[in-house]
């Protein structure tokens, strides 16, 4: 038997030391903070302020921002076990955090220079973005016609709609902003689609407080009304059709990172649950029940199908150079994976837990509310479905927009 490195988790080893210095620290934050306050943010459906603090205080509203610009720079591997660990202990937290990050990644392929030394400047301080696409008459699922129109005024630009879903809620300091321009509103062009950066203090900007979901409780993804909301010309975005230039990938290797968390946060729960709970008249843990176990396998073998996928989907985005078809499938496979691994385990967990698992405050209660909309986040299970089987087919595929 040859020595090992211990001190080096197996999942962390090929990573570079500073890399894994900020995966490590994740997980740090996400036990002694995320998973303390998960609870309590889950019930209040507040933005999980304290939770931010933390992350920032380690820089890590700059964690994919580029090391030129005062970022951590993390790479694709790194950040799906970044997003994982920090999913695992609050499931909320590390889904808006998802779209900050995101869309740090949208400015690097579209933003100016000029832009990046500004915004992310702002991130690298501790600023949160938030993603404002989704619409209450628009669907991202087929056809996507937008109903926010902008003008171009003296000042800059003009944006008058209604976005809805907009994670981060009033802890975000700007909103991505999609729209078109105003004549050209509900008509279906991704050629037309422009991005803005608005200021969420902007007098055009308001922030609705209407939010009480199953799960996903503390993104508070509230609804935002644009009113005549006036954007300098520097918070133009790319160009028009400038949403195809952004690689998809990052977006749905995201999603599944954090779905493969809730999943095993779920797992880790049912085991120490199953090795420590006795029942009457036995002094043994439930866990040397066969059913208990059949459990436990079901769930250690789901676990472990989701972990490969998206370990496989995170080296396939990093080495997208190479086959960058390849890249997509396997983070479709990898989202489609776990989206059914998340609901699978976290549905075991109750049963593992029995009724107690229903009662609200248990973890098993909150994952399974959380984990429920991995479904219809992008890209949607049936998104997923449709463009591996077209792949098998032979047929043409889409990208995520
Ligand atoms: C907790 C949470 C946080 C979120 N955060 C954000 C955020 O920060 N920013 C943001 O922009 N969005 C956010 N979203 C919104 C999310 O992206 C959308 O809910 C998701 O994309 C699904 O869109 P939809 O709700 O409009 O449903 P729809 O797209 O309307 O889908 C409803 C159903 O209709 C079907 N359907 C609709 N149109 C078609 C078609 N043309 N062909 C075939 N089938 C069709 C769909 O497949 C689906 O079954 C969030 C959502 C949740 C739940």
């Amino acid at each position: 038997v040859s020595a090992t490195t211990d001190a080096i988790p197996f999942d962390l080893v090929d990573l570079e030391p500073d890399e894994r210095a900020v995966v490590e620290k994740a997980r740090e934050i996400s036990v002694d903070v995320l998973a303390k306050n998960a609870p309590r943010y889950d019930i209040e459906a507040v933005f999980p302020a304290e939770n931010f603090d933390a992350m920032r205080a380690e820089g890590f509203t700059g964690v994919v921002v580029p090391k030129q610009y005062g970022g951590l720079g993390l790479g694709p591997q790194a950040y799906s076990l970044f997003l994982k660990s920090l999913a695992k202990g609050c499931a909320s937290t590390a889904g808006s955090f998802h779209m900050h990050n995101s869309v740090m990644r949208f400015l690097d392929v579209l933003g100016t220079h000029e832009q990046k030394e500004h915004y992310y400047a702002e991130a690298v301080s501790g600023k949160l973005f938030g993603s404002w696409g989704a619409e209450p008459g628009t669907s991202w699922a087929g056809t996507i016609a937008l109903n926010t129109g902008y003008d171009i005024v003296p000042e800059g630009f003009k944006v008058n709609g209604a976005k809805y879903f907009c994670s981060l809620g009033e802890g975000a300091s700007y909103g991505l902003l999609y729209a078109v321009a105003t004549e050209k509103r509900q008509q279906a062009n991704l050629e037309d689609v422009q991005f803005f950066m608005a200021n969420t203090d902007n007098p055009g900007v308001e922030i609705k407080d209407q939010w009480d979901p199953i799960g996903m409780r503390a993104t508070v993804s509230k609804p935002v009304i644009l009113t005549d909301c006036v954007v300098p010309q520097i918070a133009q975005i790319g160009e028009p059709g400038g949403i195809r230039r952004i690689p998809s990938e990052f977006y749905g290797l995201g999603y599944s990172s954090f779905y493969q968390g809730i999943a095993e946060a779920a797992y880790e729960w049912a085991l120490n649950h199953a090795q420590t709970r006795t029942v009457q008249p036995s002094n043994e843990p439930i866990g040397k029940f066969d059913r208990i176990q059949r459990k436990i396998g079901a769930m250690a073998v789901s676990v472990h199908q989701g972990a490969l996928a998206v370990e496989h989907a995170a080296r396939r985005v990093a080495h997208e150079d190479v086959d960058r078809g390849g890249s997509l499938l396997a983070v479709m496979k990898a989202k489609a994976i776990t989206t059914v691994t998340a609901l699978e385990v976290t549905n075991l967990a109750i049963d593992v837990a029995g009724g107690p698992g229903v009662i609200r405050g248990n973890p098993p209660e909150r994952l399974l509310r959380d984990a429920r909309a991995a479904t219809l986040m992008v890209p949607a299970f049936d998104q997923c479905m449709e463009t591996v089987a077209k792949n098998e087919l032979g047929y043409a595929t889409r990208e995520l927009h």
